[in-house]
């Protein structure tokens, strides 16, 4: 669960504000835009990924105390995903020659009727 970053409260994970001392836990008072803010009386921007990339134009940076875009740049901006065991291997393999058998079919086809006419010479 997670807490406030001011009273330091267990708030529920869709609370708009936090009901013990009314600190806004989200922006604009919707509970889909999380409201980053500073825990320990420091900036944001110092360990934000847009402010070492330069790439922040928002007026609070390099202040910025509670910002809705800020992403921790000791986290990756995107998540690795797992390749699904079924894409890896001979299972993936297999799954591809199931898929595209329609395609194989036209393939052997064609093979065939080549190897025939060189044949047939
Ligand atoms: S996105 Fe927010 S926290 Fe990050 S650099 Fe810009 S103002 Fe600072
Ligand atoms: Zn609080």
């Amino acid at each position: 669960m997670p807490s406030c970053s001011k009273c330091k409260q267990p708030v529920d994970f869709q609370a708009v504000s936090c009901p013990h001392c009314n600190n806004p836990l989200k922006a604009f008072g919707h509970p889909g835009i999380p409201l980053y803010q500073s825990e320990d009386n420091t900036w944001l921007c110092d360990r934000c990924t847009y402010h070492l990339d330069d790439t922040c134009n928002f007026p609070q940076r390099p202040y910025a105390k509670s910002c809705t875009l800020f992403h921790d740049h000791s986290t990756p901006l995107i998540a690795e995903i797992d390749t699904p065991a079924s894409r890896k291997g001979w299972a993936g393999i297999k799954n591809w020659l199931n898929r595209n058998q329609g395609l194989i079919a036209i393939a052997v086809l064609i093979v065939f009727s080549v190897l025939l006419a060189i044949s047939s010479r």
